[in-house]
């Protein structure tokens, strides 16, 4: 067992659906049903370990009232000094909501910002506007919080370097401490990927989208410390470094992963069963040595191959080693003392090292 834990509360409720998304949330909502809540509260209740880290995802959590919130919280019963992070949408907040998070003890908020230019934000399917998301953010630096995270899609239709850029600005203006940037995917069972948009960049054009923003976030102060995630020196996400660090963490909720003490599980993406106590988590296989490099190499600080080698009695093999020293002298890869690290050229292609390494 690891000594850090977290809770992850799925909240499957969203107000529409983006044209880009495959999470499991249900669109039309305005609120999360008591019932849903009650749900997770029961589930809860069965868990006895405090968290250091409470994640509210989604889905928009932020369309849980301060009051489901509080109630949550109580019953996750969280260590003092606990991350709570809480995800939010610009247009789904007010100052009252927020002051009531704050109030609640959600210590973290995240904004689904995505881009600076109201045409893109209609074309992703979003509801909200640049103006709002300016707004959100200076409300949420008013209800004192200080940890205030944005997330950044990168490479969309008619993607240009100008509008990272004022995406950037828009984030790093509201006060935000920590971004995540993300290469937007097309995933099977999205709007996009049933009508893909015009003007999608190719393979090339997004590795060169990404490599421009690891540069201006540094530049910025955001420092990278995981491929799509970057932060003001001390901001880092202390929840999702769980997942990379392969430590324990439990999942409640349909959709939600767990993984405790090893073993993997999940529930199946059926709110009205888990509502009704009648939906089963299902196991999905152990966390194993190949788990751990892949989670590792996620990180800037990579993979120490003496913590792999104790963990998991794994080396690599001779041809192995020379593929990484070709990585080495070509800019993707760099070693620090016992440490393999991804440079940001190699984590844009990192699941062909990955392929090599596993
Ligand atoms: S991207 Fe976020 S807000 Fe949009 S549908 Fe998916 S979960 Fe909901």
């Amino acid at each position: 067992m690891s000594d850090r834990f977290g809770i992850y509360l799925h909240v499957p409720y969203c107000r529409s659906k983006c044209r880009y998304c495959d999470f499991y949330a249900a669109p039309g909502q305005r609120g999360v049903p008591e019932e849903y809540v009650a749900a997770l509260l029961r589930e809860l209740a069965k868990n006895s370990r405090r968290p250091d880290t409470l994640y509210f995802g989604g889905g928009t959590p932020g369309l849980l009232s301060p009051a489901q919130v509080a109630a949550l919280i109580g019953a996750a019963d969280p260590l003092p000094g606990a991350e709570i992070t809480l995800e939010a949408n610009p247009d789904t907040v007010t100052p009252e909501p927020l002051t009531g998070f704050a109030a609640a003890g959600v210590t973290r908020i995240s904004f689904g910002v995505q881009s600076a230019l109201d045409d893109q934000l209609r074309r992703l399917g979003r509801t909200h506007t640049a103006a709002q998301a300016a707004r959100a953010l200076e409300w949420a630096g008013a209800a004192g919080f200080q940890s205030v995270c944005g997330d950044i899609m990168l490479a969309l239709p008619q993607y240009t370097n100008a509008e990272f850029d004022a995406t950037l600005a828009l984030l790093a203006g509201g006060g935000c401490t920590h971004i995540s940037a993300y290469l937007l995917k097309i995933e099977p069972g999205t709007a996009f990927f049933r009508n893909p948009p015009p003007g999608l960049p190719d393979a090339d054009a997004a590795a060169d989208f990404y490599l421009y923003a690891v540069d201006r976030l540094e530049a910025a102060g955001y420092h990278q410390y995981e491929i799509s995630n970057f932060c003001k020196p001390g901001y880092e996400g202390r929840h999702n470094l769980l997942y990379w660090n392969c430590q324990d963490y439990l999942g409640i909720g349909p959709a939600a992963h767990s993984c405790l003490e090893g073993v993997r599980r999940f529930w199946p993406n059926d709110t009205p069963a888990f509502i009704a106590g009648t939906l089963r988590e299902e196991e999905e296989g152990v966390c194993n040595g190949e788990d751990f490099l892949m989670m590792q190499l996620r990180l800037c600080s990579g993979l120490d191959l003496e913590e792999y080698a104790a963990r998991y009695g794994v080396r690599f093999t001779p041809r192995q080693q020379a593929f990484l020293d070709q990585c080495v002298a070509h800019g993707y890869a760099r070693r620090q003392g016992s440490r393999l690290q991804l440079t940001p050229a190699g984590m844009v292609v990192q699941n062909a090292i990955l392929t090599e390494l596993i």
